[in-house]
């Protein structure tokens, strides 16, 4: 609850790293609570990163990172986060005292009803709660204080990390693993008690560009060769009901028309591509670009448009390189077992800082922290779940 009043809203648009300095609040904060704990190397650095090493007890064991963002999503305000802690939650509507228009029901968040009689932690009716991520950071930071606290504990070596700017896709971009020196890793930023993810998507993310004939549209007649028409029509030959992520679910990709600019003269139209199986991106890709040049192949009012395809790759299926590391699902499913949780493993529809890690040689599933209904007014969390969670977390390092 101290840590979601500390406004760490990622922007997409700023061109610095981290994408907002004052992500570095929170940063901070708990660079000062490890070494409080005793946790002597922990530090920021310029980039935004917090690192940190809690000393093994047993050296022969894996140095195994945990890892959380400290970045609330752009998409709802993160200012002024009221934390309202519900004790001996009814089950019944809660509304949220500053906007009265918002309340948080069972109908529409049934796995509320697993806390009746307990603790529900929600904002207050203006803002987002910001448990996604700072519930993963709570998460480990009680695993930190428990381990120091401990010192009976036989544990392997284990790194901390907080990162900036997962919410705008850029968490790694500056991240020095061979400094973490860590031989994998888990991020704490899944949801529902239980969940366990190492599959995501792959990501692409196109533009396509689409250049017209420009003229005074007073002297346009035969000349003019308008690229928002274009732009236009490709949109409306879409697909209706498949291939795109209003019809899509479970392990069904799709392709996303997420972003379009332009003018008569020239136009853009951005695509988020989308899905579990690499290879089909390209498949994606290919139909997409067919799919556009065939507006102007059979329009004669566009025969000197001309299109381009740009494709930039954005994540990939952390599955590909888990596949090759099996012990660590199975480390971490006796953990869960241990803490007599039942491991729910479902492909994410979507990617995590893990994605890239893992692609950069740090193998790092996600685990669960209880966060729900994220980047939302109504976010709200369960105190359980992230008890559970840390846990989970003291048995992972723990089992030999
Ligand atoms: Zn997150």
């Amino acid at each position: 609850m101290r840590y979601v009043r500390i406004d760490t809203q990622s922007d997409p648009n700023s061109s610095t790293f981290p994408s907002t300095e004052k992500q570095k609040d929170l940063s901070q904060v708990l660079v000062s609570e490890l070494q409080a704990m005793g946790v002597v190397d922990a530090h920021l650095d310029k980039y935004g990163y917090v690192m940190a090493t809690i000393p093994a007890s047993v050296t022969s064991l894996p140095i195994i990172c945990f890892c959380a963002h400290v970045d609330t999503a752009p998409d709802c305000s993160g200012t002024h986060v009221k934390p309202i802690l519900h004790q001996n939650y009814s089950g019944g509507p809660i509304v949220l005292p500053e906007d009265p228009n918002q309340i948080i029901r069972v109908e529409d968040y049934p796995y509320l009803k697993e806390f009746i009689g307990g603790e529900i932690i929600t904002a207050s009716g203006k803002t987002l709660l910001g448990a996604d991520d700072k519930a993963g950071v709570t998460i480990i930071m009680e695993m930190a204080k428990y381990l120091m606290e401990n010192q009976s504990i036989q544990h392997g070596p284990v790194k901390i990390l907080f990162t900036p700017d997962e919410e705008v896709g850029r968490g790694t971009d500056h991240l020095d693993l061979k400094k973490l020196g860590a031989d994998f890793g888990y991020t704490l930023d899944g949801g529902a008690l239980g969940s366990f993810e190492f599959e995501t998507f792959s990501a692409d993310y196109i533009v396509l560009h689409i250049e017209g004939v420009i003229a005074h549209p007073g002297a346009a007649k035969g000349v003019l060769q308008n690229a928002i028409k274009v732009a236009g029509a490709i949109i409306a030959a879409l697909p209706k009901n498949e291939w795109c992520p209003e019809y899509t679910e479970d392990r069904i990709g799709f392709i996303h028309p997420n972003h379009i600019e332009g003018g008569a003269e020239k136009a853009r139209i951005e695509f988020l591509v989308r899905d579990f199986e690499t290879p089909k991106l390209k498949l994606y890709a290919q139909r997409l670009l067919r799919l556009a040049e065939g507006i102007i192949h059979s329009n004669t009012d566009f025969s000197k448009v001309k299109i381009s395809m740009e494709v930039t790759e954005q994540y990939r299926n952390m599955r590909e390189v888990i596949d090759q590391h099996p012990a660590i699902i199975e480390r971490a499913i006796h953990a869960y077992e241990r803490a007599n949780i039942k491991p729910i493993i479902s492909p994410i529809r979507g990617g995590t800082d893990g994605s890239r890690m893992s692609f950069m040689g740090l193998p790092t599933p996600n685990i669960f922290t209880g966060m729900q209904a994220i980047h939302s007014k109504h976010e709200w969390i369960g105190v359980r779940d992230m008890v559970k969670a840390v846990e989970v977390l003291v048995n992972l390092v723990e089992i030999i």
